[in-house]
């Protein structure tokens, strides 16, 4: 693996959980396969006052735990000389000069200021570095979703960042773009020849995207009270990955021209307004059950949730995308938290053969099926219908499955491990642009205008399920059924 340019990565919001959980174990990885220059460094920023030994003892811990097995002490000496930490107060626009001081005479390394804060920092952060003069041709800033909470204030933030920052040096972050199997389904659709005729209305019949969490809101309950699934994952992960599906083949592999080609699905999605928001999508929010056994406390009871609560934390909805690739085809999305199972996949069920010569199962299980699986393990799947052994002609159906840990016999990147190269290098082709970050939450904030206005309030469901009883009607009324319930 090719070694990375020498890089001086600024990681605001240093301390918290998604730095130490999710970035620096993934920038210490890239250390152990040896990406890493010996100069490059990784500078922690936050407001806590506490030393750089302190620091490098949340981080040693957070590695450990995470990278597990692989955790290796002489790379992390390594590792650890080359990463720093400086106390700045991004709201208070304090400590600045020190990190000014420690960037001076670096100014040719690729500078990544990547802000693991919340987005309310982000203006103000990037206000600092320019004020500062930290910003230099060869930085790039990389936030973190959310990116405000609709289509006004995320474009106020990109007004100011867009100030400071070229679109050029903006790396709009969606992790689920940076899974091997989201970049292998790209393999799949524009390397290869065999699906491209069949990828259209006429040949597929629907298409299901579910991401299933069973955890609950865990430590991020204040925050997730205030966002809600739709925002936290609809407007974000479903519709990217929504888009992937839906595209057009690319020109070329650049990253303008795979943005160029989301944006127009994005743009073709029909919207939803009005009274149809209630018949298209469905709102849930679970209440005490059971996950895997265990008796958990439903969201209403949860640390730090009002009692009041309307959040949704489950979301369902139908989508129709009106162009001449996919009109008449539809699209269902679905998320939530404490469902049965941590699951997210990608499943196109194609449409049935015209007439039969032998005999089959029941219909819904003689269709051909592609499942892209994400989580918990990454395949991808074909069903199709084979003989059974024995006598006569009798069909079943048979799964052709490649799963990637047992093809490539290799560790698959964790999602931020591409990400972040991807930053270094400056490839943007797996961040978000301006114009659909704006084009998602254009279709997103007319569903929560309606549910606010006919007060739909969220349908509860038991913890441990697959979601409220709506979301099976909701898919159920066009005769079809979610995979799970297959
Ligand atoms: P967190 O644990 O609350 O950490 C917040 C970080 O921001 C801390 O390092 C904190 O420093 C720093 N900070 C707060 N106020 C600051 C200020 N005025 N100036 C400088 N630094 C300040 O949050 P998180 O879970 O890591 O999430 C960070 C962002 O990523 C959020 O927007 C979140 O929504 C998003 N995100 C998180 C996850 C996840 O899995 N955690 C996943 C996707 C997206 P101190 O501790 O020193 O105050």
């Amino acid at each position: 693996m090719q070694q990375l340019a020498t890089f001086d990565l600024v990681l605001f919001g240093g301390t918290g959980d998604l730095a130490l959980r999710k970035l620096l174990p993934a920038l210490y990885r890239r250390q152990l396969a040896g990406q890493l220059t010996e100069d490059s460094r990784i500078i922690g920023v936050a407001r806590s006052d506490i030393s750089r030994e302190d620091y490098l003892a949340q981080v040693e811990t957070s590695c450990r735990s995470h990278v597990g097995a692989e955790f290796d002490d002489k790379h992390w000496s390594q590792f650890a000389r080359q990463v720093h930490y400086f106390k700045i107060d991004a709201n208070a626009g304090t400590g600045f000069d020190a990190l000014h001081a420690c960037l001076k005479g670096r100014e040719a390394n690729v500078r990544p200021f990547f802000l693991s804060t919340a987005p309310s920092l982000f203006a103000p952060i990037c206000e600092g570095l320019a004020r500062t003069q930290l910003v230099t041709p060869a930085s790039r800033v990389v936030l973190e979703k959310p990116l405000g909470h609709d289509r006004t204030s995320s474009a106020l933030i990109n007004e100011r960042v867009g100030a400071i920052f070229s679109e050029q040096q903006i790396f709009r972050i969606d992790h689920y773009l940076g899974k091997e199997t989201v970049q292998n389904l790209m393999a799949l659709r524009f390397g290869n020849l065999l699906f491209e005729p069949l990828w259209k209305r006429g040949r597929v019949q629907h298409v299901q995207i579910t991401v299933a969490e069973n955890l609950g809101v865990e430590r991020r309950a204040q925050f997730y009270d205030q966002t809600g699934a739709l925002r936290d994952m609809v407007q974000n992960h479903l519709l990217q990955l929504l888009c992937i599906i839906a595209m057009e083949p690319p020109q070329t592999g650049d990253a303008d021209a795979m943005r160029d080609e989301k944006l127009k699905v994005l743009r073709a999605l029909r919207p939803l307004h009005g009274r149809e928001v209630l018949t298209k999508t469905v709102r849930g929010q679970y209440k005490s059950g059971a996950v895997s056994g265990t008796p958990v406390v439903g969201y209403l009871a949860e640390k730090d949730v009002p009692p009041e609560s309307v959040t949704e934390t489950f979301m369902a909805v139908k989508c129709e995308i009106d162009s001449w690739r996919w009109a008449g085809v539809p699209f269902y999305l679905r998320t939530g938290k404490r469902l049965q199972e941590k699951m997210s996949e990608i499943a196109i069920t194609f449409e049935d053969i015209p007439v039969s010569i032998y005999e089959r199962p029941d219909k819904v299980h003689a269709l051909n099926r592609l499942i892209i699986r994400l989580a918990p393990d990454e395949s991808i799947t074909l069903s199709v219908l084979a003989k059974s052994p024995g006598e006569g002609m009798r069909l079943k159906p048979v799964s052709l499955a490649l799963d990637f840990n047992e093809t490539f016999k290799t560790r698959m990147l964790d999602a931020y491990e591409r990400l972040l190269t991807d930053v270094i290098k400056g490839n943007l082709t797996l961040f978000m642009r301006r114009d659909e970050l704006d084009a998602a939450w254009q279709w997103i904030d007319p569903i929560r205008e309606a549910w606010q206005r006919y007060d739909e309030t969220p349908k509860s469901y038991s913890a441990g399920t697959w979601g409220p009883a709506a979301a099976s009607a909701l898919i159920g009324r066009d005769g079809f059924a979610w995979s799970n319930e297959l």
